[in-house]
């Protein structure tokens, strides 16, 4: 241990010097140093065990270090490390298969990329090209990538520096009963009235003009929103009725996070393209993907798709993701995920919430969940502004990290998103220590 914390040490004066980090004021950041990982912990730069319950950018649905999975990447660099996307390469096609098996309906073909955001971008060029259609209608409150089309897709306060006013993109507010743009009281109401005015913006915006509908199947870093029942198949409808594309963004949602293999199965709807990345191998080596329908892949039977990438299906990648999804298929891992969400997690959290006054809401499915703090349940005013931070949830989280436990913390909430292997006595031991962090909370609520 003394040896890897020197290592890191030496690790972070040569980040402060040299790494430039995402999304950061460079000179006002000291990131965290992470000398080892296994299975749900990680070891910061003093030695210091933590329990990760933040799946990292929630990325790690099998763990840190599966074995499996170590393996599989090994010995496929041992055998072929490279290869370029013409060529016909084994663990591609596996992979391939592997993902179109457990996609919905007819997503039989798949296009890898390195990562979620390439991801949406070339399912939006799909859609455009397959629809003749240019404008794309995504909701707030929504995280897509961080490149040019993703981050205009974007429904959060990360567009804003990005956007330059000519994407194509509109955007429109989702169901969330918790915060109800519709002046709804019941989930019902949440539906029918979304579904109203999406119906109602398409046809002031122009149905024909419109190529797609991209939409988190559960909306992740904005929230974790689980669209209330009817929804999801309603916007189905709209699509068809417009001939629109609908795409379903599984890239935080997808591969078991919420106890099934995709959240849209859910809702027993089939989107024309789904886009996932992050949980398709947890994170081992960069990967992301589109599944395509057949109807969709048939435009482009006899026209070129005018897009591609170096690394699209690398082999140590697709590998990996080969690895991950036997492993978690033979382990019963997403089954896993839905009982710790119904059995475990949910119920020990809506516990926290009966005893903590900050707690305005948690919500969620598998090991996919919200606690939203606010400081006054009435008003359900936010204990940090929508887009910012306050010295009051700095405090929960640094109560968070000081407990032993790494959250995922946006604005005002708290995610509680582990593994999907997480075992029951991992996830008590989380609840305890977001307990005593929730004493901080409630220090800040207006009484
Ligand atoms: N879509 C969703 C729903 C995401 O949560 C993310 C990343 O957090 C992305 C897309 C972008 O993925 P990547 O960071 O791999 O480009």
């Amino acid at each position: 241990l003394d040896v890897a914390v020197a290592e890191g040490a030496r690790a972070y004066e040569l980040d402060r010097a040299h790494v430039f980090h995402s999304w950061s004021a460079q000179a006002q950041i000291n990131p965290m140093t992470v000398i080892a990982s296994q299975g749900s912990y990680v070891w910061d730069g003093d030695g210091n065990r933590l329990l990760d319950f933040s799946s990292q950018l929630v990325n790690t649905n099998i763990g840190h270090q599966h074995p499996t999975v170590v393996k599989a990447i090994q010995e496929q660099a041992a055998k072929l490390c490279t290869i370029a996307p013409q060529h016909v390469n084994d663990a591609r096609s596996e992979a391939a298969r592997l993902i179109a098996e457990r996609t919905p309906g007819d997503l039989n073909r798949v296009f890898f990329t390195n990562g979620g955001a390439d991801a949406n971008e070339h399912a939006i060029r799909m859609a455009r090209l397959h629809t003749g259609r240019y404008k794309v209608l995504s909701r707030y409150r929504s995280y897509h990538g961080g490149t040019d089309t993703a981050i205009n897709l974007t429904g959060d306060p990360r567009r804003w520096p990005n956007d330059y006013g000519n994407s194509g993109i509109v955007h429109f507010h989702g169901p969330f009963l918790y915060r109800s743009q519709f002046h709804a009281e019941t989930e019902q109401q949440e539906t029918e009235r979304a579904l109203a005015y999406l119906d109602q913006l398409i046809r002031f915006e122009g149905p024909d003009s419109i190529a797609a509908i991209v939409l988190e199947s559960v909306p992740g870093t904005a929230g974790i929103m689980v669209p209330p029942p009817g929804y999801m198949a309603g916007v189905r409808e709209i699509c068809d009725r417009y001939g629109i594309v609908f795409i379903a963004d599984e890239v935080m949602a997808g591969f078991g996070r919420t106890g099934e293999w995709f959240a849209i199965d859910h809702f027993d709807v089939v989107p024309d393209l789904l886009t996932f990345a992050k949980g398709v191998n947890s994170g081992y080596v960069p990967l992301g993907g589109v599944a395509i329908s057949d109807r969709i892949a048939a435009t482009f039977a006899d026209r070129a798709y005018p897009g591609g990438l170096t690394y699209s299906g690398h082999p140590l990648a697709t590998a990996a993701a080969v690895a991950t999804i036997n492993a978690m298929q033979e382990e019963g891992i997403v089954e896993n995920a839905a009982r710790i969400g119904a059995e475990v997690l949910g119920p020990g959290l809506q516990a926290l919430a009966d005893k903590h006054p900050s707690v305005g809401q948690v919500r969620g499915l598998g090991v996919f969940w919200a606690i939203e703090l606010v400081a006054d349940r009435a008003t359900k005013e936010p204990l940090a502004p929508y887009g910012g931070s306050s010295p009051a949830m700095n405090a929960v989280i640094a109560a968070c990290k000081a407990g032993g436990l790494l959250p995922f913390a946006n604005f005002n909430r708290i995610h509680a998103v582990p593994p999907c292997n997480v075992s029951d006595d991992e996830v008590r031991e989380g609840l305890e220590i977001l307990d005593r962090a929730l004493d901080v909370a409630d220090e800040h609520v207006r009484s």
